[in-house]
């Protein structure tokens, strides 16, 4: 045994060496699989989208250069956890996700403008003031940005509660943060954007919706005498601004009677669609939606509200984009809108954000990987007889 003892203590110290190094080994597998599934992944999906041409161009004839084209981001219902429905696991992934996928994307593409449509926050419609200053503190960190990129953002009504929630207190907080006043008209190189309070559209004649009703007059007269010369008696105190028709943003899609005829892998489910929608709840009622289209004769209109995608034509012509949710908690696969737009054409592409289905099988997969390699290296897999002989084994050496 004298002999012995010293032998037995080395094989004893290169056994917890190498298991030392096994357990280590398997960390750096776990990291490395954590660095794919929530680092990596947001930078090989979203390397792969690209701002996309705009076909006119060529056709006729005309020189454009990337200068005069606005790189635009749009994005839809973010819905920050708050502290009354929010897990904290699930606010700590969620947030993850969507800083992750929102940073990578602006270092990746550069956009000049980014949009958000509306329900920022979850609970923005009853926050207290601390938290929501909380939660405008997470946000800020989130979708924090260079100065040379401009973020604005559109009420919706998780921020601001629907229509009969909606106080001037919950909007100026808004307004402070976001510097969004409702129904405000944004001309980025020589490109009119109109961005609507939706929830203020219900047309009742409360405060907030005739103040809302009258700036967008005003705004819908200011860019008609974009049309007219400004020696026109009617226009000659109104501020000029570019002769090109205006985008549209707002937060509930214009009246549709429901999802039904709505296409693409991020449409409603199936047994959603048929639904029919409610006015001024889950769509603007069918009077506004017409207002909105007489007053502004808009281009194309973006909106968000539903959490799915679908494209609508208004009257034949003019083209609504409903964008999905930004959040994993809504969807499986979020995605935004990258549009090239100049003053009078615009070419929009969706960019796809990692599946989250997928993001689960491979971490699942790396964890069977993990418990299997463990359960070998310390010998339990064995089949019965084999583990009862190693018992035994085991057993006579001590
Ligand atoms: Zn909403």
């Amino acid at each position: 045994m004298a002999v012995l003892g010293p032998a037995f203590g080395i094989v004893k110290i290169l056994r917890s060496r190498k298991r030392g190094c096994f357990l280590l080994t398997l960390l750096c597998f776990a990291f490395f699989v954590f660095l794919v599934c929530d680092f990596l992944v947001y930078y090989v999906v979203i390397v792969q989208c690209r701002w996309p041409d705009i076909r006119t161009e060529t056709q006729r004839g005309s020189k454009r250069t990337s200068a005069s084209v606005l790189k635009a981001m749009f994005l839809s219902d973010t819905h920050l956890l708050g502290e009354i429905k929010g897990h904290w696991l699930d606010k700590l992934r969620r947030e993850w996700q969507m800083e992750r996928a929102f940073q990578t994307a602006l270092w990746l593409l550069q956009p000049d403008i980014v949009f958000i449509l509306g329900d920022i926050f979850d609970e923005g419609k009853w926050s207290s003031s601390q938290a929501w200053s909380e939660d405008v503190k997470r946000f800020q960190k989130m979708f924090r940005h260079p100065s040379d990129t401009e973020l604005v953002a559109i009420v919706g009504n998780h921020d601001i509660g629907f229509h009969y929630e909606m106080t001037t207190y919950k909007l100026s907080r808004f307004d402070r943060v976001f510097n969004f006043t409702s129904e405000k008209l944004i001309t980025r190189k020589g490109i009119n954007f109109v961005l609507v309070n939706s929830v203020a559209r219900e047309g009742d004649g409360c405060i907030i919706c005739s103040t809302a009703e009258a700036k967008l007059i005003e705004l819908s007269r200011k860019l008609n005498c974009s049309w007219k010369k400004h020696s026109n008696k009617e226009c000659g105190d109104v501020e000029q601004l570019p002769a090109s028709e205006p985008i549209l943003l707002q937060h509930y899609p214009l009246y549709r009677r429901s999802d039904s005829d709505c296409t693409g892998e991020d449409s409603a489910p199936p047994e959603e669609k048929s639904i029919p929608f409610k006015e001024k709840y889950d769509v603007l009622s069918q009077e506004a939606s017409r207002k909105l289209i007489w007053w502004f004769h808009p281009r194309l209109i973006l909106s968000g509200h539903t959490h799915s995608a679908c494209e609508v034509l208004h009257d034949g012509k003019i083209p609504e984009i409903s964008i999905p949710s930004f959040s994993w908690r809504n969807r499986n696969n979020p995605s935004f809108i990258m549009g090239s737009i100049t003053p009078t054409d615009y070419s929009l592409h969706k960019c796809f954000l990692p599946f989250e289905n997928r993001v689960i099988t491979i971490y699942c997969t790396a964890g069977a990987l993990l418990l299997v390699l463990l359960l070998a290296h310390f010998r339990l897999l064995m089949p019965p007889f084999c583990f009862a002989q190693h018992l035994i084994i085991k057993h006579k050496e001590v």
